[in-house]
């Protein structure tokens, strides 16, 4: 998988987190990410702060790859499950 490009979006309707999996509010400022995956290209979309949860944690392209939705909820965002 390959980020294209990435880019602060207003979201015009709820989104998805990629990384929490919970919703991202219309209206919303959120990180929007073009990726390409083989002959796909998608867009993933993620709260600033589970993004910056990423970066103080210092990712990798394969923690991205392997995350868990409730793993990074409860254990990186620390929220009760
Ligand atoms: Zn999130």
């Amino acid at each position: 998988m390959n980020v294209i490009a990435e880019d602060i979006r207003v979201a015009r309707k709820v989104h998805e987190c990629s990384l929490c999996g919970l919703d991202i509010a219309k209206g919303e400022r959120h990180l929007a990410q073009f990726c390409k995956d083989g002959g796909d290209v998608y867009t993933a979309r993620a709260h600033l702060a589970c993004q910056e949860a990423t970066e103080r944690d210092g990712w990798d392209a394969q923690d991205f790859e392997y995350n868990d939705q409730f793993s990074f909820r409860t254990e990186t965002l620390g929220m009760r499950s």
